[in-house]
């Protein structure tokens, strides 16, 4: 069997996490080196690597994220301002290979993004 995931472990409450979110699809939890005053991390709970990895199976737990990113931000205070950002392959940034939603807000956001 594969080992789990990083946010699986958090998933499961075997590593701590500060919980925002929990469905039976995906949670969220704060990030622990945040990048902004909100940054959740929204992650379903099957161990996608990466979006690239996803199939056309994965069409509704795809959406059903994008639903709930919204909820969250709006529960956090900024439904109105905030960031969603999937890092897709080390050369984007992403370090943690189970895909995840970065929801940023809080304060003011450059774009382009560095
Ligand atoms: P990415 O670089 O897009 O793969 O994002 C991974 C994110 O996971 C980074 O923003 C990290 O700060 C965050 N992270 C790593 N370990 C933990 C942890 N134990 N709890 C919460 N967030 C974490």
């Amino acid at each position: 069997m594969a080992e789990m995931t990083l946010f699986e472990k958090i998933l499961a409450g075997e590593i701590p996490g500060d919980m925002v979110y929990e469905d039976e699809h995906c949670a969220a939890f704060r990030d622990i080196n945040p990048a902004a005053p909100v940054h959740v991390l929204l992650v379903p709970r099957k161990p996608i690597p990466r979006l690239a990895d996803a199939s056309g199976d994965d069409a509704g737990l795809l959406g059903h994220l994008l639903l709930v990113a919204p909820k969250i931000a709006a529960a956090e205070g900024f439904g109105d301002a905030f960031r969603l950002v999937v890092n897709n392959g080390a050369d984007a940034g992403q370090s943690v290979f189970h895909l995840h939603l970065h929801i940023i807000a809080g304060r003011p956001l450059k774009w382009p993004p560095g």
